[in-house]
């Protein structure tokens, strides 16, 4: 997909979008509206057009219309427009386009810029689907993109973001037989000599010389070899800041030996979403040079069910020396991300992220519609916030008291790998990876409800790429 900007001009193209609000037209809006004889305006005011977000109305060969196609797409109350709600609508408006293939698209959304940048993110992903492996596309990428509203930089910017979320996503809706963990970092691989980064690949005989004990416990249970992945943008000097990207790669979760039930299954080619939104903001990072320290780490692995499973009552022993004793086999994210957030500390991350489909109780508590937030530093968390808010993406803290922490203490090893019961598993979880980053200001953003939705109409289902955007934001910010 080819973006560019359209600087307002006269242009040719297959199909015109114009954004609307609640019960008012845009300036772009307006002018259409007049070369079409008042046509927009007559469908707001009989409520035919309602303008609220997402709803996208088609006009077709208008005899005065610029463009064969006419698509009018609602952003709701403008007042009370939020990045999310940008990128949303934008992508409802490709997604109505997209059956078709389309040679040129051109976007006129009277939107200030950092909302029209999450636009162009959503325009971006939602004309690309998730039916990779159907002979016939539902969704068709537009060739050329045109987009009013943002200069040349915040233009390349976005786009280059909507890339590496489209990476992501691309990553996530892959099946597992297709993505194991060496296919992954091979990927991984692939992304790094395209764009000047340093790449080194753990596979099992290194991850045993570095005694990943506790990545390498989940691992055992598969045919799958593991693979940790080591990432360096060098974009300042050495000796300035490393901001450390890790992400939990388990690229498929039947639960091991704390099998899960069938139905809880079925998308768990997912759970390598955290690896594969740290490698889609890599990407990102690289193509547009950002004069920063980056280190990424992914941890990948599969947890299956084989003769030599970790069991319950094991113990383990990370990396940092800490002693876990397993007492769920499904919560094998955290025995993953222990050993990577340790490489990243010792790599010298001078602060962390990480990023996990980590568990089902942070569903619980925001749903789908946010990523958790926990932390060990309110200064680092709050950056955090503030890139995810300007990305458009939304995140949601959740506490982390001392007490919350009793709840992993065992009886027979330093921790243990659940928590006491089900209540606060999001952040008995979070306690448990807080064991294992030292004393680096560290913020586990908990992505299982963002990263993969199913049956929304409307939106971009399968892999989102949530993300991927504050990831960029946040090494952009690191530059200041
Ligand atoms: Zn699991």
């Amino acid at each position: 997909m080819q973006v560019s900007a359209t600087a307002g001009g006269v242009l040719e193209t297959d199909v015109l979008v114009v954004g609307v609000f609640q019960g008012e037209l845009g300036p772009s809006a307006r002018a259409l509206d007049e070369q079409l004889g008042g046509v927009l305006s007559e469908l707001l005011a009989s409520e035919e057009i309602r303008g609220s977000l997402g709803e996208v109305t088609k006009l077709l060969r208008h005899p005065q219309a610029p463009a064969p196609l006419v698509v009018a797409v609602g952003f709701g109350e403008r007042a009370r427009l939020q990045g999310a709600g940008a990128r949303r609508a934008a992508a409802a408006a490709s997604m109505a386009i997209a059956p078709r293939p389309r040679k040129s698209v051109a976007f006129r959304l009277d939107l200030e810029p950092s909302l029209s940048a999450a636009a162009l993110i959503g325009a971006m992903t939602g004309c690309a689907g998730c039916d990779l492996h159907r002979a016939e596309k539902k969704l068709h990428p537009f060739e050329q993109l045109h987009w009013d509203g943002l200069d040349a930089e915040s233009l390349q910017q976005a786009s280059v973001i909507g890339e590496g979320v489209n990476l992501t996503r691309q990553l996530v809706n892959q099946p597992a037989n297709v993505i194991d963990p060496e296919q992954f970092a091979e990927v991984a691989r692939g992304i790094a000599a395209a764009g000047g980064l340093e790449c080194e690949i753990w596979d099992r005989g290194r991850l045993e010389q570095e005694r990943c004990g506790s990545l390498l416990a989940v691992a055992r249970g598969s045919a799958k070899e593991p693979r940790l992945v080591i990432l360096r943008h060098a974009g300042a000097a050495a000796d300035a800041p490393w901001l450390g990207l890790v992400g939990k790669g388990v690229t498929f979760d039947s639960g091991g030996l704390s099998l899960k039930p069938s139905d809880s299954m079925k998308t768990m080619k997912c759970d390598m979403a955290g690896a594969a939104t740290v490698l889609g903001a890599m990407q990102a990072i690289s193509a547009l040079k950002l004069p920063c320290n980056v280190l990424a780490v992914c941890g990948l692995v599969e947890n299956m069910v084989g003769p030599d499973s970790y069991r319950l009552g094991d113990v383990l022993t990370a990396r940092n020396g800490r002693t876990i004793e397993v007492l769920n086999t499904d919560a094998e994210g955290r025995l993953v991300l222990a050993d990577a957030l340790d490489v990243a500390v010792e790599r010298g991350a001078s602060r962390l992220v990480d990023l996990a489909t980590l568990t089902g109780a942070c569903v619980v508590a925001l749903g789908h519609e946010a990523a958790g937030l926990m932390t060990n530093d309110e200064a680092w968390c709050a950056e955090v916030k503030a890139a995810a808010s300007t990305s458009g993406e939304r995140m949601w803290e959740l506490p982390m008291y001392d007490d919350y922490g009793e709840q992993i203490r065992s009886e027979v090893a330093d921790i243990k790998n659940v928590g006491a019961g089900r209540w606060a598993g999001a952040i008995t979880a979070a306690k448990f990876l807080q064991e294992f980053v030292d004393d680096v200001p560290w913020t586990h953003i908990d992505i299982a409800g963002p990263a993969f939705l199913e049956g929304k109409p409307g939106q971009i289902n399968g892999g989102t790429g949530a993300g991927v955007a504050t990831l960029v934001e946040l090494a952009r910010r690191a530059v200041r």
